[in-house]
């Protein structure tokens, strides 16, 4: 019998969502959509499991699409009549934080909704989107339960050194620790990875999501011992906008010779920072590989030093390198950013197959290479969509 999964990720101006049908022990994708520019100009797209597109619509007044609660209406109202027969069982919601107390995603009653609303402060810009999300689903879908699928959960194996700052110990008692986050992409890839190369899969492996949010996970044996992001999700590499690691120096002269507060600090490392901050130029990879303006290659040039540089401070943390995996935007679609990160490892016995990453490998490393590269597409809506069967025990 065929079963139907929703799949809602709620972000601080997007809503995405995932339709699949579940029968003969597979997902399939039913619908795929997202509304964007919530709060400025928003876009209403759905497409097929063809990828074709079967409804597009947009607000050219801002003020009609105005917040959340406006967007998960539209939302609501267009799925159900395209919610699948079959019945729907169960919505998987991404949540970015699960405190110190998640390691699993869960059913979410009045305890855990309760648990989830307590780490707001934990993830200010991203938590009440998430819990919105949470919100809606409850009102327009009475009686299906909802999974909580958490960013941080992966992470929770890390060891106490990995999870920890130099900071008193009551600061990590009161959950100052390093979470890290991204952790249903490199779920989705470590389970992938024992399909494509098991024996790599046992041993140490890099993964790098590079999107517009990024990070890097060490992977040992599949689990997680380390990760470039820490507390917040503004710590390691440099991303679209986002500065990455920083002297907490740095913010004592913002807020002392600048005079600038939370807020306008929270705006610079965020929103203003990382690719576009230091190009001046856009945030997005595609635009800066394609400008002849030096400020570009600047940006780029960061970018990849940070990124090599963690590769070799992840293999220190598990003591060595058998794989590196390139996952996300522009890990999985920029052969240039690829091929300047695996030039920069070549001390770590990476050798490079030029031809394998023009073409988008999977496998871009020679035979020979000591250290295997891959090219793997993340699925985390999918990763979303299995931890909600296994959570409502349908598989
Ligand atoms: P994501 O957040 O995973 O959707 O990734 C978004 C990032 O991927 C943006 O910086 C895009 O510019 C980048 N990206 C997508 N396609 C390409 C491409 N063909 N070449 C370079 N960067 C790309």
């Amino acid at each position: 019998m065929s079963k139907a999964i929703l799949v809602l990720n709620a972000g601080s101006s997007s809503i995405k969502f995932t339709v699949f049908n579940y029968h003969d022990g597979e997902l399939h994708v039913c619908y795929n959509g997202q509304i964007e520019g919530i709060g400025t100009r928003p876009h209403f797209k759905v497409k097929d499991g063809d990828e074709r597109v079967v409804y597009e619509t947009g607000w050219e007044n801002p003020l009609l699409g105005k917040g959340h609660a406006y967007a998960l209406e539209q939302l609501a109202t267009w799925l159900d009549p395209h919610l699948p027969e079959a019945g729907l069982i169960g919505v998987g919601h991404r949540v970015v934080h699960g405190g110190p107390k998640y390691s699993a995603p869960i059913v979410i009653d009045g305890t855990v909704l309760h648990d989830l609303e307590s780490f707001v402060s934990l993830a200010p810009l991203h938590q009440p989107a998430n819990l919105a999300g949470i919100d809606a689903t409850m009102d327009f879908l009475p009686g299906i339960p909802n999974v909580a699928c958490f960013d941080t959960a992966f992470h929770r194996s890390h060891s106490l050194v990995a999870d920890r700052y130099g900071l008193p110990t009551e600061f990590y008692t009161e959950g100052v620790r390093r979470y890290g986050f991204h952790g249903l992409s490199y779920e989705y890839i470590a389970r992938a990875l024992k399909r494509i190369d098991p024996s790599i899969a046992q041993g140490k492996v890099v993964v790098a999501h590079l999107g517009n949010g990024s990070s890097m996970c060490a992977l040992s044996g599949g689990r997680s011992v380390d990760s470039t992001m820490g507390f917040t999700a503004l710590d390691g590499l440099p991303m679209g906008t986002r500065c990455g690691q920083i002297d907490p120096g740095v913010l004592l002269y913002l807020m002392r010779e600048k005079r600038m507060g939370a807020e306008q600090i929270e705006g610079l490392l965020y929103k203003r920072s990382g690719l576009l901050g230091i190009s001046g130029i856009s945030m997005d990879m595609r635009n800066l590989e394609s400008s002849l303006d030096p400020r570009a290659a600047e940006a780029i040039d960061y970018y990849v030093f940070r990124i090599v540089r963690e590769t070799g401070a992840l293999a220190a943390a598990m003591g060595g390198l058998d794989g590196l995996v390139f996952t996300a935007g522009i890990g999985e679609n920029s052969s240039l950013i690829r091929e300047l990160i695996c030039r920069g490892s070549a001390w770590l016995g990476l050798a490079f197959d030029p031809e394998a990453n023009a073409g988008h490998g999977p496998r871009i490393s020679t035979p020979g290479s000591k250290v295997a590269a891959w090219v793997i597409p993340t699925d985390e809506e999918r990763m979303i969509a299995l931890h909600t069967l296994s959570a409502l025990r349908e598989v």
